[in-house]
């Protein structure tokens, strides 16, 4: 059914294709398949054009034993990856997904895949420098505009304890949007996988802003767990009598998740983010009167506030990454800080939907799971490779680090 796979793409042979179902072959041998819904981020990345400079990834579109295939070529390294429509399991789009940087282009083919160096990283930070004065740090509170822009940096921990740094990896920033990964952990371990993502938070892109309310009215769950909507809510499923015991539990899970005890509350952005935050506010109250939200509004908005205006570093952030991309365990010690099937649910999550509007994009020209922040963090767990923790405050209009996107995207 397969057809042979010793084909080069035409560089006019571009189409736009919107595909059903994926089959992923390596040299004729298919490694994988998968049927999706219709995950709109797929149809997104097959369909855009991906023939920029900088990538290696192409999409094509191929006829053959009247099979409609598309294919996706990685001219530097020889691979192709034909497309078709069969069926099998849904969720094995993520792990393809997940594994395309490590697994399918790297491991399984038993090539050796390039070693990390300072020395990339250096010219990985050089390249993404000189677009950091093309963003503007995050601007409704004066903690976060008035933050050096230039700032730039990233830290990269591999498993057999390989630790890179370069740049700006010890200055603390408010972690923000990364900290909704861990109150994802704690929500599934307080209430329960099925219940969270049934009844509370879909796991859909929406490809509107992160703050945005416009779906609130027409679809009452929030669509997945990272933007706001979604955030507050899981934020609301975490156990605790008030918000302090809430914000104690997250900070003692955040610590153990960047192995630094000293994390903590930066005061300062939090009263900004508490007074500031009244869409945040009307999106809480927009859930409880659907009756998404339950509990005391302010109360969990207050644990939210708190939440996001935690000091992190971007050492800090690539441990974090590290114990995902370690399927939960902490390398250190051993011990599961996430159970093994929701960290690989949390990278899927991170691949779709982790750097909001700008996840399709995000993931076509890197294609790296990640979770940003506008404190101008990025989390980057590569799984049972390393952890990426990167750091740079000028965003870009989604929000995202705009330096950090370009260094992640010189790695890959
Ligand atoms: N504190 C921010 C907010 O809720 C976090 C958003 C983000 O990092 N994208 O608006």
């Amino acid at each position: 059914m397969i057809a042979p796979l010793d084909v080069q793409l035409d560089r006019d042979d571009r189409t736009m294709v919107q595909p059903d179902v994926l089959v992923v072959c390596d040299r004729g041998k298919v490694v994988r398949r998968c049927v999706y819904g219709a995950p709109d981020f797929v149809a997104e990345i097959l369909s855009k054009s991906t023939w920029e400079k900088d990538m290696y990834v192409k999409l094509g579109k191929y006829e053959a034993a009247g099979v409609r295939e598309y294919w996706i070529v990685d001219p530097k390294k020889k691979r192709v990856l034909v497309y078709d429509f069969e069926h099998t399991d849904f969720p094995a789009l993520y792990t393809f997904m997940d594994q395309i940087p490590v697994g399918i282009f790297d491991g399984e083919s038993g090539e050796e895949s390039m070693e990390l160096t300072e020395e990339i990283l250096r010219d990985a930070l050089h390249y993404g420098k000189a677009f950091t004065k093309l963003g503007r740090t995050a601007q409704y509170i004066p903690e976060l505009r008035a933050v050096n822009r230039y700032y730039l940096g990233i830290c990269t921990m591999d498993l057999d304890g390989n630790v890179l740094e370069v740049g700006d990896t010890r200055v603390p920033f408010t972690i923000q949007s990364i900290s909704k990964l861990v109150s994802l952990i704690l929500a599934i371990r307080d209430c329960g996988a099925d219940h969270l993502f049934h009844e509370k938070v879909g796991v859909e892109p929406t490809g509107d802003p992160f703050n945005s309310i416009v779906k609130l009215e027409t679809k009452t769950r929030p669509f997945n767990p990272f933007i706001n909507a979604g955030a507050i809510t899981v934020a609301s499923c975490i156990q605790g009598k008030d918000a302090d015991e809430k914000f104690g539990r997250f900070l003692e899970f955040t610590r153990k998740l960047c192995n630094n005890h000293e994390i903590a509350l930066n005061q300062p952005v939090y009263e900004s983010e508490r007074e500031t935050g009244d869409r945040n506010r009307a999106l809480a109250y927009y859930l409880k009167a659907s009756g998404i939200l339950e509990g005391d509004v302010e109360e969990c908005l207050d644990f939210y506030f708190r939440m996001c205006s935690v000091d992190v570093t971007a050492h800090d952030i690539a441990y974090m990454s590290l114990v995902l991309a370690n399927h939960g365990i902490d390398p250190l010690d051993g011990e599961e800080l996430i159970e093994p099937q929701y960290a690989k649910a949390i990278r899927a999550l991170m691949l779709t939907c982790g750097m909001y509007d700008g996840s399709g994009e995000f993931a076509m020209t890197v294609g790296f799971p990640a979770k940003s922040g506008v404190g101008g963090g990025i989390a980057v767990p590569l799984v049972d490779r390393m952890g990426i923790g990167v750091f740079g405050p000028a965003l870009d209009e989604k929000g995202n680090s705009a330096g950090g996107i370009k260094i992640l995207e010189y790695l890959s």
